[in-house]
């Protein structure tokens, strides 16, 4: 699901000028065997794998063409590769466009709804998007095989780019994964089912708070400032304290006070007592 947030997520500026690079190489040293532009085209494949899975893919399928001692120069292999890096290399923002279209139309919880197999059907005739700008499932090459202990899966047996973007955005549907905004970066981040987070738990760069945690601390100091009853059981605490700074109470007189007065806030948040009586209870405390 990750490989999927950050693929759409991918500057297209920086992506596809490099895949146009590559599919030049590529072709280059397909019809005429030049051994520079094909180290050239690896070469770039290997700053391109850095920046998302679904590119190392591409690398490894390259990386076994070329190593491959079977290999006929122009072969369908050759001319498969060579239509993957053009069409990726072309179409990389509309792939990422109409991944966003589907989650605003299937998959966001917040615009869609909480169902994505009633929003995936009310949005698909056949297997043709309603929406011009949805993403179309095409078949892919799926087998079915052990996964995991105890379990079954379906597993994709494709290097396509477009493969792996059909799959994942169909596993999420059938495994009733939903997607929403983290209130912190905007950025899309998976709901597994039954869990209502704001804030994403997504990678961050190195020596970053993640939103969530960022979120959870906001949202304390938030409720804290905003909230009167702790105000002035605070403010009656800082006094207190103070004093046995001072000397002038001991420590066990305090301990005792301030168990007490979190009984009576506690009253007070349960709205047995109210403010101005936990107030007066805080001015008559000894
Ligand atoms: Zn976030």
């Amino acid at each position: 699901m990750e490989s999927l947030l950050s693929f759409q997520e991918l500057d297209s500026e920086v992506v596809s000028p490099l895949l146009k690079r590559i599919s030049s190489n590529w072709e280059k040293w397909t019809t005429t065997e030049d051994r520079d532009a094909m180290t050239a085209a690896m070469m770039d494949l290997g700053e391109l794998k850095q920046r998302h899975i679904y590119f190392q893919l591409l690398y490894t399928r390259c990386y076994h063409r070329i190593s491959d001692p079977k290999r006929i120069r122009g072969d369908a292999e050759d001319q498969q590769i060579l239509t993957e890096l053009q069409e990726v290399a072309e179409q990389i923002p509309q792939y990422q466009k109409q991944i966003q279209r589907f989650f605003e139309l299937v998959l966001d919880v917040d615009q869609a709804g909480r169902d994505p197999q009633k929003q995936a059907w009310s949005n698909y005739l056949y297997n043709e998007p309603k929406d011009p700008g949805l993403f179309k499932f095409r078949p892919i090459p799926v087998s079915f095989e052990p996964t995991e202990e105890g379990r079954c899966s379906p597993v994709l047996y494709s290097g396509r780019i477009l493969d792996m973007i059909d799959y994942s955005l169909r596993s999420c549907v059938e495994r009733q994964i939903t997607v929403r905004r983290c209130k912190h970066c905007g950025r899309w981040f998976p709901q597994m089912v039954r869990v209502s987070a704001e804030y994403c738990e997504r990678p961050v760069a190195e020596g970053e708070q993640v939103c969530r945690e960022i979120g959870a601390f906001q949202k304390w100091t938030k409720k804290q400032s905003d909230d009167p009853v702790f105000k002035i059981y605070r403010r009656e605490y800082k006094k207190r304290f103070a004093r046995i700074k001072a000397g002038e109470i001991n420590d066990d007189d305090f301990k005792l006070w301030s168990k007490k007065a979190r009984a009576e806030k506690k009253k007070c948040d349960s709205g047995s007592i109210t403010l101005e009586e936990f107030q007066q209870w805080l001015k008559d405390s000894k």
